[in-house]
């Protein structure tokens, strides 16, 4: 039994940023795949996951919107040290209407999440107000459909402040195990830490 009920974040840091799959950091860890529409609050995740405040850019910063990249989140659990490795793709567009995945991603990217070995976990995040949102469903129908498995899948919706309680509890109706989260209410990260350790290490909690 661990001491500590949940994993705390203790260490952050930047490896890099890469065009794809051939120029990205060597395989040597365990990844999470951070993925959603532009504006989701995937930089605010990532840093309230991490516990930094500019560890990932916004959007709103030019020339880092379409590369991938690389951090790596140091844990303490109980006595023992982890460490996970977060990776943040570039956010897709706005998209209502059907895509083709290649519309939605560049080639590249297509081929780092679907050949990637090191990817355990997708963490899909979505929009709390906008959970039926067409281009949302089809990412999620195409990586199903090549998920090993040893990865998982997991549906992360963010800005959950602005829902009220019924809305929240009929949301979790229609996403079974999906989590709720609110960057700026910081809550709901402490689900997230859990499913990282039970998709990277087999923790139980
Ligand atoms: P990204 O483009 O997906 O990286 O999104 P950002 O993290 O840059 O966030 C986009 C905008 O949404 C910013 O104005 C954030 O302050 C805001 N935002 C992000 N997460 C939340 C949240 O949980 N609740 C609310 N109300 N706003 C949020």
């Amino acid at each position: 039994m661990k001491s500590d009920p949940i994993p705390r974040p203790v260490r952050a840091e930047f490896l890099k940023s890469a065009q794809g799959i051939g120029d990205s950091v060597e395989e040597s860890l365990s990844e999470v795949v951070f993925l959603g529409r532009s504006n989701v609050g995937k930089s605010s995740t990532i840093n309230l996951l991490a516990n930094r405040k500019n560890l990932a850019k916004s959007s709103a910063t030019p020339g880092k919107t379409r590369l991938i990249n690389f951090f790596d989140v140091g844990y303490k659990w109980g006595e023992e040290d982890y460490t996970v490795r977060f990776v943040d793709l570039p956010g897709f567009g706005y998209a209502k209407v059907s895509k083709s995945m290649k519309e939605i991603w560049q080639k590249n990217l297509v081929e780092f999440i679907r050949k990637r070995i090191a990817i355990r976990l997708f963490i899909h995040l979505r929009d709390a107000r906008h959970p039926h949102a067409k281009i949302d469903e089809e990412v999620e129908r195409y990586i199903r459909e090549f998920l090993r498995p040893d990865q998982r899948y997991l549906t992360v919706f963010t800005k959950a402040d602005k829902l009220n309680q019924k809305e929240r509890g009929a949301l979790l109706r229609d996403f079974p195990g999906a989590i709720l989260i609110s960057n700026t209410k910081k809550s709901g990260q402490e689900r997230i830490h859990r499913e990282i350790f039970r998709a990277i290490f087999g923790a139980e909690f």
